[in-house]
């Protein structure tokens, strides 16, 4: 009876949104319930490196996901893989996610989280401790618990960044512990700055088998990311992209960027299996859906993108360069700061953006201080007024935010 309601509520929300008409006939078929049950409609797949896994171009990061409803309809409308993070929601997020896949034939969705280490200094991407592999076996035990499963696909080594950090050889058996217990199938990385380096590190590592890297239309030196990229998958190691749409806005109130042409960019690439979407509604989730079906890009599309002038506008994302960090003399985690703004003002999701600034010091409002900003952003940031602007989000009690 929940289930058909479930598709009841799916087939009504998105046909109402934009028409059954802009469907593909799958689709149509899948969400009008004429397929018998459980099964689901086929969309267009990339296998994701070694593992083997037939994975929909399209992925969930479950990030704006607020009801385990959304979950299972995403599922039921044909996603396959689920990216969740310890740190969305303080774990409330991997219980919602869990709670959506309940009950489901467990090789028919494909599971990972994000597990971070302690000690990680965010500025500049090394340990401030020695890394402590029975406290981080331990927090991906409580993911699992959290998610109600006996092991997930993927657990991830998030904001890899540094060679050292990537190749510390206590990560490396504590990763491959997580998957000799069980507990994982696979293990991978997530890179939002020094990715390259990154990347080339967990090729090497002969233990990591996938990779989630922040990869966009505003990615700055493409081409060398690009044959890091290359050699990644040829080694066998799955990628997928995160951080897609550079922001999904141009500015804070500006127009949206034209999100269908900056998803299709990235498919030029067909070393990236997937991308992992933080949809957050049923037209987000459609739109996808609709755009997957047809990868090929218009002349209009390549306009919108504006490619061949990418200083034009600044826009909201941050390339996760680090430049600025020693240019300020409170030595500001800068980046971070940058990531929330994005995903308060491109991705309009407030709790994301809490979550993302609430561990950043940011004592006695060290900006209303400073005369003059002396940072000069690679992205062409006003890195002064976002801090001001963003930084009011640390008064925000948690039990304002929603998990
Ligand atoms: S210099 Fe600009 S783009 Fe680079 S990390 Fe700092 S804020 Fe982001
Ligand atoms: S205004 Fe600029 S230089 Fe001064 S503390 Fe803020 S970020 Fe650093």
């Amino acid at each position: 009876m929940e289930n058909n309601n479930r598709r009841e509520f799916l087939k009504k929300s998105i046909l109402a949104i934009s028409g059954a008409a802009l469907l593909p006939s799958n689709l149509r078929s899948g969400m009008n319930g004429v397929s018998p049950e459980n099964v689901r409609p086929e969309l267009p797949t990339r296998i994701l490196g070694k593992t083997g896994i037939n994975t929909p171009l399209i992925s969930m990061g479950t990030s704006g996901a607020t009801a385990s409803g959304f979950v299972r309809s995403a599922y039921e409308a044909g996603i396959k893989l689920f990216f969740s993070a310890t740190y969305y929601g303080e774990g409330n997020n991997e219980k919602l996610v869990g709670e959506g896949l309940r009950e489901l034939p467990r090789d028919s969705f494909v599971v990972g989280t994000a597990v971070p280490s302690d000690g990680m200094d965010m500025r500049s991407g090394t340990f401030t401790k020695p890394f402590d592999s029975q406290a981080y076996i331990s927090k991906a035990e409580q993911s699992l618990k959290r998610f109600g499963l006996d092991y997930v696909d993927f657990f991830l080594f998030p904001y890899a960044g540094k060679r050292e950090v990537v190749l510390n050889e206590e990560v490396l058996k504590a990763m491959e512990l997580l998957k000799k217990q069980g507990k994982t199938r696979f293990v991978g990385i997530a890179s939002h700055s020094d990715t390259e380096e990154a990347l080339k590190a967990a090729t090497d590592s002969g233990v990591f088998e996938m990779a989630m890297i922040a990869y966009n239309y505003k990615t700055s030196n493409l081409e060398s990311l690009n044959s890091v990229i290359a050699k990644a998958r040829k080694a066998g190691i799955g990628i997928v992209a995160m951080k897609t749409t550079a922001g999904a806005m141009r500015q804070k109130s500006g127009p949206p960027i034209n999100i269908d042409a900056a998803l299709k960019w990235i498919f030029r690439n067909e070393n990236i299996s997937s991308i992992v979407s933080g949809m957050s509604s049923f037209e987000e989730l459609q739109k996808n859906l609709v755009m997957i079906q047809n990868l090929k890009m218009s002349d209009q599309e390549l306009k919108d993108l504006n490619l061949a002038d990418m200083s034009a506008e600044p826009g909201l994302y941050c390339r996760q360069c680090r430049k600025c960090i020693p240019q300020c003399p409170n030595n500001l985690d800068i980046p971070t700061i940058m990531r929330s703004y994005m995903y308060a003002y491109g991705y309009k999701n407030s709790s994301q953006a809490w979550h993302t600034i609430a561990n950043v010091e940011i004592s006695g409002r060290p900006c209303e201080k400073c005369e003059v900003c002396r940072i000069n952003c690679t992205a062409g940031f006003d890195i002064k007024n976002k801090i001001l602007d963003i930084s009011r989000l640390k008064d925000v009690p948690s039990e304002f935010v929603i998990a």
